[in-house]
């Protein structure tokens, strides 16, 4: 697309689901000069550095996997995070992307050079790298978040964060502690607990929970899957939908659906109440905030753990660690040797973005985002940004499988490049209008979320950012939404 005055054409930065994904469109659009550096020793994303015992997609892998890419051989309904890594190597030797990955880069900055029209992008090992695009694919959680107790640095244990995990670690035996109870600690929990000597489990705020519905898919199944592509697309379609008006009616539209949501917390509530006898446990582990303002989590496993005499859930708050526990506000301390961090992710101070971009006129997007307002057209482009695509975005995450998002942004890259190539133009930026416009829309259709018609003041959710705002979902069902990402006016966009 463009002469070769640059390194490449264009730079990836990340290696999961999302930079393929950018990737497999750009080669579409004739780009293939280009480089996928990426931070950890493999591709993957999410599913190469998360390999806690327990993990598995909490979307059913019908439909959490691209659509032009099915995989009739999922082991399960939902499957296991290692399916999920061969699912991402196969993409990789399918769309011939391993050729312009590069493992172990650490990308510190990236600056739009006005004159040479090119992005340089600087990267720990000193290196600069120029090319015409940038595209982020930085992930929303993958910036690990270890909170500052005091005396975490004395611990005499074993003290291991879930997105590092230790393989083959042996809790037999051990006095454990797990600190946290969002979807991660509801995965790993049952497992730690099954060979632990004991179990404390800390919780700020509980979790909602619903049953999990999951089997393994039969080899006949698998084998028709395989034979007749159409089934599983069907299969597809009918679990999308489920999931689309748990969506739609449970947390986008909760002003005009709030029996729906509340079902989904009576259900809930319901499960708990079949799954846990003590009481005062049961209470400890219901949430006091509405359903969605936080993601929730599906588990037949979670709950019933507490029923066991060698685990208990702490819900008096930390003080600090000594060498051998953890004490807490009362006084107590809690005996243990291996502490693990479920604290998940720090999105809003570090990750958006997860290194600092400089665009036209010396803008600093971090800055940007946080002294005004997280925003981005569409999910995906920003005003004085130029060639640049950021896909962990602002209101960008659309549907409930990261599928969605990324595949939308794929036809919005595709409608963009392919206008480009129309006018014989290697510059695009999206005007400021249209990104207001975009985001006064995302504003006003918020209003009826549950993020803000519902009440989320207990739910302590990484929805909301450090203004309060909820700027991580695209208030939008996920048919206009695609729709919208291939048919954008082409005018809100200069090109050049
Ligand atoms: P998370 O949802 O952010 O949960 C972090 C937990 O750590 C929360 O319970 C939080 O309590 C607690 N915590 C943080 N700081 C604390 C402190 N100082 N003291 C006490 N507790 C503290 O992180 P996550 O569980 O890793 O999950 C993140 C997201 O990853 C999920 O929402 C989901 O989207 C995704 N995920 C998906 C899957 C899957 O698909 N299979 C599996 C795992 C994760 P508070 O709530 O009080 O802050």
């Amino acid at each position: 697309m463009s002469e070769r005055t640059t390194d490449y054409e264009a730079v990836i930065v990340g290696a999961g689901f999302g930079g393929m994904g950018a990737a497999i469109e750009l080669k579409r659009q004739g780009v293939d000069r280009l480089a996928i550096l990426e931070r950890e020793d493999d591709l993957g994303g999410t599913w190469h550095v998360n390999h806690y015992p327990g993990l598995a997609v909490d979307i059913a892998s019908v439909t959490y996997s691209y659509s032009f890419e099915p995989n009739p051989s999922w082991s399960r309904l939902f499957a296991p995070g290692s399916e999920l890594k061969q699912y991402a190597e196969h993409i990789a030797d399918k769309y011939d992307l391993r050729r312009h990955m590069e493992f172990g880069v650490v990308v510190e900055e990236a600056a739009w050079d006005d004159d040479a029209e090119a992005w340089t992008v600087r990267t720990a090992d000193g290196r600069s790298i120029t090319a015409r695009f940038l595209v982020t694919a930085t992930g929303f959680l993958s910036q690990p978040y270890t909170p500052d107790f005091p005396g975490i640095d004395t611990f005499a244990g074993e003290i291991i964060h879930t997105t590092a995990w230790r393989d083959g670690y042996d809790f037999a035996g051990k006095k454990a502690a797990v600190i946290g109870t969002g979807a991660t600690a509801v995965q790993l929990v049952p497992e730690i607990a099954r060979t632990a000597r004991n179990l404390t489990v800390f919780q700020r705020t509980p979790i909602w929970v619903v049953p999990k519905v999951d089997f393994p898919i039969p080899p006949p199944i698998r084998r028709l899957f395989a034979a007749v592509p159409f089934t599983q697309k069907a299969a597809r379609a009918v679990n999308t939908s489920l999931l689309e008006m748990l969506m739609v009616f449970g947390v986008l539209h909760y002003r005009q659906a709030k029996p729906g949501n509340q079902l989904a917390a009576l259900l809930s509530k319901a499960h708990l109440r079949t799954q846990v006898r003590d009481a005062t446990t049961r209470k400890q582990l219901t949430p006091s905030y509405d359903f969605g303002c936080k993601r929730p989590t599906f588990s037949n496993r979670y709950f019933r753990v507490f029923n066991r005499p060698d685990v208990e859930l702490e819900t008096s708050s930390i003080t600090r660690v000594e060498p051998d526990g953890i004490v807490v506000d009362d006084g107590r301390k809690i005996e243990i040797d291996t502490l693990v961090l479920a604290t998940g992710f720090n999105l809003w101070d570090v990750n958006f973005p997860a290194f600092t971009i400089t665009g036209r006129g010396g803008r600093d997007l971090g800055k940007w985002w946080r002294e005004g307002r997280f925003q981005a057209y569409e999910g995906i482009t920003v005003p004085s940004f130029p060639n640049f695509l950021t896909l962990n975005s602002p209101y960008s995450y659309s549907g409930l499988s990261y599928f969605t998002t990324i595949e939308g942004q794929m036809r919005h890259i595709a409608r963009l490049f392919g206008e480009m190539r129309r006018r014989g133009s290697t510059r695009f930026e999206v005007t400021a209008e249209a990104n207001e416009k975009f985001l006064d829309e995302v504003t006003r259709r918020l209003g009826d979320s549950v993020f803000y018609a519902g009440d989320c003041s207990a739910s302590r959710s990484y929805y909301f950012n450090q203004h309060g705002e909820a700027t991580l979902l695209r208030p939008q069902a996920t048919l206009p939404s695609l729709r919208e990402m291939e048919t954008f006016p082409l005018d809100d966009y200069t090109y050049a």
